[in-house]
This record gives C-alpha cells, sequence and structure tokens, in this order.
C-alpha cells in the first residue's frame, strides 16, 4: 500500500504558472512531463448531479460505541437526504485500518463505526463520501519520521496549537503523497466509497521543512521566501509552486482513487472567491463537484456572503454541483462547535445560498448529540426543499449582468492588502447590486472568453487591478461584440504579476490615460453634479440625486485625463481643509478631474469611475454612491431586465432556468441584524410588485409561490409576467411552469 516516492514525482501532471496566470507568463513546470493523468478528471456522467441534500456527521474520537445510527438514519431518511460525508481516517480512523501509524479511534475496539454507518446510509440508497483530515498526527508518527511535520519559518517543528497532544503536519511532502495516499487507497479499497473529502490538506500556512526546502529549490533555484511581498522573486515563485504541487496532490489521490474505483473522485475542499489560494479555473476543471466550505457568518457580514460563495464557484464549475456546507452552530473565531445557532439565522443561510444555486449540506460533529435545537429547523428546510426539487434543480441563471473576482490581483496586487484593496471593493459592488436588487452572477477573470462571457450584457470591473494584455483583449473584444463594461479605480493599470504599467491596459476603452498619479486618502471631496451641456438635463447615471448638487467623492482616485467627447456627468471637488472650521470651504478656480466617464462603444456601453467608489461604499455604506453604482450599472445594460421587483426592503435576488419550469428567488434581508448577524426573528416585508421576462418562444401555464404554496393571479404580456406578492417573511421562490 505504500508509495514511493519516485512512483508520485512520475505521476506528476503538468500545471504551469501559465495556468495560474493566463497567457504570457513562464511556463516551467514541476517534474517530469505528464503522465497517465488526464487534464480535467471531471466526470459529468457521474453521480454527482444526483444528490440535492447532503448530510455530514462528523465522528469524534469517543464516537465508536457510544452513540445511536439508527437516530441518524431515520433523521436522513425523514429529511429526503440523498449523500453523506462520513468521517473515515487520517487523524483518527473509524474503521479497522492495517496501514501502520493510522491511529485508530480507542473506542474503536473490534467495531467498524465508520463502515457501519457507511452500509446503513447505502441501504437508504444514499451516495457516501468518506471524510478524511490530513492536517494533523499523533507522537508516533513525529517518533518515525520526523520530516513529516510541518516547520516553522524559526526552522521548529510545529505542535498543534489546540490540542499538544497532536503535530502539524506538511502538506506537500510525503505525509500526503505518501502515508495519506495509502488511506486513501486502503478506503476506497474496502469500501468503494463514491468519494474521497479531504479537510485540512492543503497546509496549515508556510512550511519550511527539508523536503519543501529540495522541492522548491529544485523548482525555482531559490530559498523559500520570508516575505509576503508579491513583488519579492521568491514569495512570487512561492505562489506558483504551493499552487503546482496541491493540484499534483489532487491529481495523484484521484488517480489512486479512480485506478479502484473508476466512478469515485477525490474531491478536494478548495474553493472561493479573489481571497482564495487555489486558481479556480483548474479547480473548476478537476472538480466533478464541489462543496463550498463557508458554514456561517461571524463578525462584520451580510447573509448574501453565502449566495456570493455560489456564485464564486459557479464561475468556473459552470452547472457541476455545487453544495453549500453551513454549520448548526455559531460560527466565531472563538470555535464554540458544540454551539446551536438561532433557527431564523441557520434559515437565512441556508436559503441565500439556495436561492444562489446552492445545495444544502449540514455539518455536524460529534454523534452524540447535545443541544438538539438545530434538528427540527434543518428537518423543515430540507422537508421544503425535497417538495420543490424540481423547481431548485437549475440548469443556469438568466442574469444579465456579471462581476468579475480576480485572484490574480488579489495574489500580486493587492498581497497582504488584498482584504482592503481588492476583496472590500467586491463587496461593496456586490452590496450596491443587492440593493438595487439585480440580479447577477461572478466571473472569473481567467474565463473572459465568448463562451464564458456572452450569456452576459454587461461586465463589472470592480478594481480588477491586474490584468494581462490577452485578458485586456478580450475585454474590449466583448464590448465590439454589444457588451458594456463598468469599471472603477485602478482596473488594468497593472499587469498579470501586479506591475504597475505606464497607462490602464483599458486606456481606449475608458477613455482615459492615467497621469502618473494616485491620489488618497482623500479628506473632504466631493462630486459635483453636471448637466449634459447639450440637453440641459442630468444623465441618468444621476438618477434620484438630481436635488444633491453635489455628493461625496471616493476617499482615493486615480488621477485621469480624458480624452475623448465622452460625457462627464460628475467632477471632482478637490479635497479642501477640513479643520479648523472656519477654513472648511472650496476654493475658487480649482477644476478638478472627471468623476465619472460614460461613453458609447458601438453597440456597447462605459462607465469608468476614477475613484474607488465601491470600495469607499463598503466602508461608508453612503446612499448617494449606492444609487450613483446602481445608474451605472443601469445604463450600460440598457435592456429590458429578465427581473424587475419594486417594493420596501432589502432583497437577494435571482432567477433560473430550469428544465420545464423558471424561478425567481427573493430572499428577504431587511433585518436589523442585517450586517452582523445572528438575527433574531424575521421581519416580513409588505407587497412587491414583479416583473419577470418570459424566455421567447415558451409560454406560461402557471404561475406559483412555492413558499406561501398558492398560484399567483398575473397577467402575460409581451412577453413579460406581472404579478403581486402579498408578503414575504424570510423568502419567496416564484415558480412559472413552461409550455
Ligand atoms: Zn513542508
Amino acid at each position: 500500500m505504500t508509495t514511493s516516492r519516485r512512483t508520485f514525482v512520475k505521476q506528476t501532471a503538468g500545471l504551469s504558472a501559465a495556468s495560474f496566470l493566463g497567457a504570457g507568463a513562464e511556463t516551467r513546470i514541476w517534474g517530469s512531463p505528464m503522465v497517465g493523468s488526464p487534464a480535467g478528471v471531471a466526470n459529468r456522467k457521474g453521480w454527482y448531479d444526483r444528490p440535492m441534500r447532503w448530510a455530514q456527521v462528523g465522528f469524534v474520537e469517543d464516537d465508536p460505541g457510544n452513540y445511536d445510527p439508527q437516530f441518524w438514519l431515520d433523521y436522513f431518511k425523514r429529511l429526503h437526504i440523498d449523500a453523506a460525508c462520513l468521517s473515515a481516517g487520517g487523524v483518527v480512523a473509524f474503521y479497522p485500518t492495517e496501514i501502520p501509524m493510522h491511529y485508530r479511534s480507542k473506542w474503536l475496539g473490534n467495531r467498524d463505526t465508520f463502515g457501519d454507518l457507511m452500509k446503513g446510509c447505502r441501504a437508504l440508497r444514499m451516495n457516501v463520501i468518506a471524510r478524511t483530515d490530513a492536517h494533523a498526527c499523533h507522537q508516533d508518527v513525529y517518533g518515525a519520521h520526523p520530516d513529516w511535520i510541518a516547520v516553522d519559518e524559526f526552522g521548529k517543528k510545529r505542535r498543534h496549537p489546540s490540542d499538544p497532544d497532536y503535530w502539524i503536519t506538511c502538506a506537500l511532502g510525503p505525509y500526503n503523497f505518501e502515508f495519506m495516499t495509502a488511506v486513501h487507497e486502503e478506503i476506497m479499497t474496502r469500501y468503494m466509497v463514491d468519494g474521497i473529502f479531504t479537510n485540512r490538506w492543503a497546509g496549515s500556512g508556510m512550511c519550511y521543512c527539508v523536503h519543501c526546502q529540495t522541492n522548491f529549490h529544485n523548482f525555482s533555484g531559490l530559498a523559500l521566501p520570508h516575505t509576503l511581498d508579491p513583488q519579492d522573486a521568491a514569495r512570487r515563485q512561492y505562489v506558483i509552486w504551493h499552487q503546482q504541487r496541491l493540484f499534483e496532490l489532487w491529481r495523484l489521490w484521484n488517480d489512486r482513487i479512480q485506478a479502484i474505483n473508476p466512478n469515485a473522485s477525490y474531491i478536494a475542499n478548495a474553493g472561493g472567491g479573489a481571497l482564495s489560494e487555489l486558481d479556480m479555473k483548474t479547480v473548476g476543471e478537476l472538480a466533478p463537484t464541489l462543496f463550498a466550505d463557508r458554514q456561517g457568518r461571524s463578525g462584520l457580514m451580510a447573509p448574501w456572503a453565502n449566495g456570493k460563495n455560489g456564485k464564486e464557484y459557479r464561475a468556473t464549475m459552470g452547472n457541476k454541483a455545487i453544495v453549500g456546507i453551513f454549520s448548526v452552530g455559531l460560527e466565531d473565531k472563538y470555535r464554540w462547535k458544540d454551539s446551536v445557532q438561532s433557527d431564523d439565522e441557520i434559515r437565512l443561510w441556508v436559503l441565500d445560498g439556495v436561492a444562489q444555486g446552492l445545495r444544502p449540506w449540514f455539518t455536524k460533529f460529534d454523534a452524540k448529540i447535545i443541544d438538539p435545537r438545530w434538528l427540527p429547523v434543518v428537518e423543515e428546510i430540507y422537508k421544503w426543499h425535497a417538495a420543490n426539487e424540481r423547481y431548485l434543480r437549475n440548469e443556469r441563471p438568466l442574469a444579465r449582468v456579471g462581476m468579475v473576482y480576480s485572484q490574480q490581483t488579489a495574489t500580486f496586487y493587492g498581497g497582504k492588502n488584498a482584504r482592503t484593496t481588492v476583496e472590500d471593493a467586491s463587496l461593496g459592488f456586490y452590496e450596491a447590486l443587492v440593493e438595487a436588487r439585480i440580479p447577477f452572477e461572478m466571473v472569473h477573470d481567467h474565463l473572459l472568453d465568448r463562451e464564458h462571457v456572452d450569456q452576459f450584457r454587461t461586465l463589472i470591473l470592480p478594481n480588477i487591478a491586474a490584468l494581462s494584455t490577452a485578458q485586456c483583449k478580450q475585454i474590449e473584444e466583448f464590448v465590439e461584440r454589444g457588451g458594456s463594461i463598468v469599471a472603477t479605480f485602478e482596473t488594468s493599470l497593472y499587469n498579470e504579476w501586479g506591475v504597475r504599467q505606464q497607462n490602464f491596459g483599458l486606456a481606449s476603452l475608458l477613455g482615459v490615460n492615467y497621469t502618473g498619479k494616485i491620489e488618497g486618502p482623500m479628506l473632504n471631496s466631493y462630486l459635483s453634479l453636471q448637466k449634459d451641456p447639450v440637453t440641459g438635463q442630468f444623465s441618468p447615471l444621476l438618477k434620484g440625486l438630481e436635488n444633491a448638487v453635489r455628493m461625496i467623492n471616493a476617499v482615493n482616485q486615480v488621477m485621469v485625463t480624458s480624452v475623448g467627447n465622452d460625457m462627464y456627468p460628475l467632477e471632482v471637488v478637490p479635497t479642501y481643509p477640513d479643520l479648523p472650521m472656519e477654513e472648511v470651504f472650496p476654493r475658487k478656480g480649482v477644476k478638478g478631474q472627471a468623476g465619472a466617464v460614460m461613453r458609447e462603444v458601438g453597440k456597447g456601453r462605459v462607465v469608468y469611475l476614477p475613484g474607488d467608489i465601491d470600495r469607499t461604499f463598503w466602508e461608508t455604506l453612503d446612499f448617494d454612491q449606492a444609487k450613483l453604482l446602481r445608474n451605472a450599472v443601469l445604463w450600460a445594460t440598457n435592456e429590458l431586465a429578465p427581473l424587475t421587483v419594486e417594493g420596501k426592503g432589502v432583497l437577494d435576488v435571482a432567477v433560473w432556468m430550469q428544465k420545464d419550469s423558471m424561478t425567481a428567488h427573493l430572499v428577504n434581508l431587511t433585518n436589523p441584524m442585517m450586517m452582523k448577524g445572528p438575527i433574531r426573528e424575521v421581519i416580513p416585508i409588505t407587497k412587491q410588485e414583479i416583473s419577470i421576462r418570459i424566455p421567447q418562444g415558451r409560454r406560461v401555464r402557471r404561475v406559483h409561490l412555492l413558499v406561501a404554496g398558492v398560484d399567483a393571479q398575473h397577467t402575460d404580456e409581451d412577453g413579460v409576467i406581472r404579478l403581486t406578492v402579498p408578503s414575504i417573511a424570510l423568502h419567496e421562490v416564484i415558480a412559472i411552469d413552461l409550455a
């Protein structure tokens, strides 16, 4: 069962820098040429699209013999659960493993706790995947293979911070490549499960062990970096090597699993948005399905964060099944892992995910339930989900707006400030679109080709600073084909490595040139509203702001000169003293630059905002800025929306096609705890006027509400149906059966 090091080196696949960075990047690859590993291991014909509802029971070490398996099997059956993830091995084995040093639960005795529950699930016709955990090991492993332990930057082996009986393992060396490979082969051989899902397989921060040192040196000729600066040569190489090594591990485990069971896959716990580590384009190619591990909200976080995660996964997964893992407990840095979250918070989090295309997966550790309050809530959600399954089996979203996210911008431009300079811009624009009730998807910046973007009329580039020449060309071609863009701040001012350029890559599209200066943080700067000199009217960009005279500016702006004869509906009022109060007045004769550029380019439209309005909006939540961002998208899009919803409150909306139907999801986020959970109760909202565009050539047979459980009176005119939803508690789904 052991794997020789030589074998796995031969198995290496050809992940290159280019596959992370797009065209023009370095193409040196690790190890010998690719042997036997397909470019993509996804098998669309497999079982992966079948399960709609998932359960995860994570065993703790004293579960064997001390928990009631029948309780769980009854629960799974009652909730119409289609698939389960059960803990098998790694840190602790819950089956009678024969692999040396694979630690068996002290409570296991001669039982097979994993195997028995798996058999019970199979009898319910459920799919079962085995969970392993690769991030820690016991003292005996340390004793036999001290080189398998992760090493910190001072050269010290890393003890587990939570449990001193354990050591942290190196993810990139023989512990994963040899030991965990053997564990996965043994589990697959014995149980022929449908897949293996590994927790914490990708390491616990940087490792400086002898294997990492040697392997990184062989790859780059350099020593492991001690800086996070993405412009440091070794750090840049490390980012590439680290990903390559993990994708190599993913392919190795998948190949070994499929050699035993061709219908199974290795499914990594991986993925996310701009701040995630592994290139989502490659993740999307490798994974036959993915489980988005964002279990709940903590701190300041909007409930739409779950739906956002689903959209980020879908950007590269397409219509492969994406499952949203949710916790029934509080998610907090203090890790109350046995806690139970408020009922309505669980409902809100899960249903926002469902609205944005996630299939629900609850996770509970400790099979002996301490606090049972969550059980009826999850039962209620799953039963509703099962009863309406045919309307939740989405084929494609109908959103016409796509918001780009860019891991290379976060990695190479954002660096250690990525959360502020990259993600906050995205969060601000996201919030503005939610408030505007505009259905939209996320788009990955390595998938800007026709096949991935032509479903959209408008692409939003919220400070997508780092773009290659090839990516800029794709965006220009999108506009040439009739697409529109809305871009902010430093979009395209850096190349794909995060190196600032002489001018914007998209200068001619944005209608501006860079003057060599970024200004900010600016205090006390404004945008004054300008009437169109030809019509004497305010621009549509200023709708709802007409009596404002001026609004607050962004906090940072790129200094630009405008090049064309475009529309400039806002002019910057440059920063002036904010103290002493006697000096707080705008100085006469000081003219600022354009605060917004609006252009028509062929059949497309372009809005460029030189300020970081989106990021500033996330900081201030200023309503004028929300209106400006909304208006920019509406003007650029310039067509009848697939879904409009008018009424009071904050709603996260989505519109979908299924095989013989379409749905509009309306999730009511209106709550005093909207930005910082948990919510205490649901605050219902009053009537909403809805219009939905019906795809050409389809006829409406029936319109009904899946939560209220009633047929809806509607009008049907010129391909648009209109209806009133009298009130919404937590959510409503409008289902339209099509002929
Ligand atoms: Zn290491």
